[in-house]
């Protein structure tokens, strides 16, 4: 499984960090980035959830 940002949708709410800090951080500019690829197995259910609370719809999974 793989996690990614939208950049230009990310609104930098930090949910994702909250949600699942294994896997999303804030860069300089307070964006999400993602740190683990592929998303680590032990943190996938963290990481949809990410994906399904993010406000803007910014973070996509790809299995
Ligand atoms: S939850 Fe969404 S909008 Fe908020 S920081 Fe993460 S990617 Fe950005």
């Amino acid at each position: 499984m793989k996690a990614k940002v939208d950049r230009e949708t990310c609104i930098g709410c930090e949910l994702c960090v909250t949600i699942c800090p294994e896997v999303f951080e804030m860069d300089e500019e307070q964006i999400a980035i993602v740190i683990a690829t592929p998303v680590p197995s032990d943190v996938e259910d963290e990481a949809r959830e990410a994906e399904e609370n993010c406000p803007t719809g910014a973070i996509s999974i790809e299995e």
